[in-house]
């Protein structure tokens, strides 16, 4: 069902203050930027072999990451683990007992198909599902 990490996605209060670090010091490709709207984010993309690290800043008040970060702080966020089909991987959580955030398969960030698991039965890491096309 997983066939690798997509990416790790890291909360941060400035995608401006922290892209400096993984561009210029980490040395990673930079694969640009993108706002979400109906996460309330903007991500900043870099790539890492075939995986990804992703920068998460809120863009409103009231965005998951600015709950996140009031609550625990910058750092990591979630971890995406890539899948062929995205609604039978989400099917097969459920099927296991694995407490959905998302009942449906959603677009997510660059066009990729997602679905999130309740952190609760995830033993506190927020795990994502990531059909890329
Ligand atoms: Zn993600």
């Amino acid at each position: 069902m997983v066939k690798k990490i997509s990416h790790i996605g890291i909360a941060v209060t400035s995608l401006e203050a922290q892209i400096p670090f993984y561009r210029d010091v980490l040395g990673l490709e930079f694969a640009g930027i993108e706002t979400v709207k109906d996460q309330k984010v903007k991500t900043a993309m870099f790539k890492v072999g075939d995986t990804r690290i992703e920068l998460l800043e809120p863009t409103t008040d009231d965005s998951p990451i600015a709950k996140f970060l009031e609550k625990r702080g910058q750092g990591i966020h979630h971890i995406a683990y890539l899948v062929d089909d995205c609604r039978s991987a989400l099917q097969r959580l459920e099927a296991e007992g694995v407490q959905m955030i998302d009942k449906e398969p959603r677009k997510g960030a660059f066009g990729h198909t997602i679905a999130f698991a309740h952190p609760k039965s995830t033993f506190g890491i927020l795990t994502e599902l990531t059909e890329e096309h």
